[in-house]
């Protein structure tokens, strides 16, 4: 059985003169039914990640190499129209802004009938009974009056809320959340997670969830890959990454909350750079950063190790040195 969702190597690159490569090389499969996080801190290209998966990349951004299937199907192959078809059709989308792609001068109804239209040929009184039937999903009070609202009306949950509608009108096999509750006030994104993670077990959809937030991973995700300077560094199993990371960037991140509680902006407190991702970067990516780096990591790329459920790309992994295993953290 194919996975849902296979990438494999996938480059990106922006601009022309300077050329810029925030996603160089990544890989990691997502089964159908499961979430699978794309845990970093910003700018490491997780973002990038998700855009280059539906092909919508922005201006001057190109796939430099790698293959992205979608049930074994080759998304690189196809023709924009055939994109178009997949994107808000198998694969929907929801961004970290609430409303960015709704339409400010069209009615809720009017944008997801759009959707019903293009993906699923429902028209008139279905349209409107799916739309409806949307809105209702998504916990959205008074859905019948509502559907005739423009987005101004909506709050910021709200929103967010009907921008899942939106993304759920293809019936997708695949949702791609980006930051999808970052912009909201806390105890709206804990509903909003809640209802993401009701939304997609009830539809037995795959979810590739892009955070910077230890505590979203550990509500939502089945599996998680951690993303530094535009490559993974670690995969596993969320219970087994958070009983014990094993890349010093994943330790450093768990160390970067107090308490073990905060969420948020932790990710933006270690120390250090990101390297600038304009040139060769010989050896670790994370090295500049790295309390453990030693002889080979300013000039030897890492390779991957394995250790029960989990990946992880770094030199203290490899056969014949003994990494020293760090204590619990914090429980998923
Ligand atoms: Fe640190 Fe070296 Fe491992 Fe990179 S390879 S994370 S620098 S120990
Ligand atoms: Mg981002």
């Amino acid at each position: 059985d194919a996975p849902l969702l296979e990438v494999a190597d996938l480059r990106v690159a922006i601009g022309g003169e300077r050329v810029v490569r925030p996603v160089a090389g990544i890989g990691f499969q997502l089964r159908a039914g499961e979430t699978f996080a794309l845990l970093g801190e910003s700018g490491c290209g997780k973002s990038m990640t998700a855009l280059a998966i539906a092909r919508l990349l922005p201006d001057g951004g190109r796939i430099e190499g790698g293959s992205l299937r979608l049930r074994g199907e080759d998304l690189l192959a196809h023709t924009e129209a055939r994109m178009r078809a997949v994107r808000g059709g198998r694969i929907g989308m929801v961004f970290q802004e609430p409303g960015t792609s709704l339409n400010p001068v069209m009615t809720v109804f009017e944008q997801i009938a759009e959707v019903l239209a293009r993906h699923r040929g429902l028209r008139g009184a279905a349209a409107r009974a799916e739309a409806r039937r949307l809105l209702d999903a998504v916990g959205i009070p008074d859905a019948e009056r509502r559907l005739d609202d423009y987005p101004f009306q909506f709050s910021g949950g709200m929103k967010q809320r009907v921008m899942i509608a939106m993304a759920l009108a293809g019936e997708p096999e695949l949702l791609i959340a980006d930051e999808p509750t970052t912009a909201l006030d806390v105890t709206i994104q804990a509903q909003v997670l809640d209802l993401l993670a009701r939304l997609q077990r009830e539809r037995g959809m795959g979810m590739l969830l892009i955070t910077h937030d230890l505590g979203v991973v550990a509500r939502m995700a089945q599996r998680v890959g951690v993303m530094y300077a535009g490559e993974l560094v670690e995969t596993g199993e969320r219970s087994a990454f958070f009983a014990a990371p094993l890349h010093p960037y994943s330790r450093k991140l768990f160390a970067a909350l107090p308490g073990g509680q905060q969420r948020g902006r932790a990710l933006d407190a270690l120390a250090g750079s990101v390297p600038a991702l304009d040139a060769e970067i010989p050896g670790c990516r994370f090295s500049a950063r790295c309390p453990q780096a030693f002889a080979p990591c300013t000039h030897e790329s890492p390779g991957w190790h394995r250790r029960d459920g989990q990946a992880v790309r770094c030199h203290l992994y490899a056969e014949g040195h003994n990494a020293p295993v760090p204590a619990a953290h914090i429980a998923a």
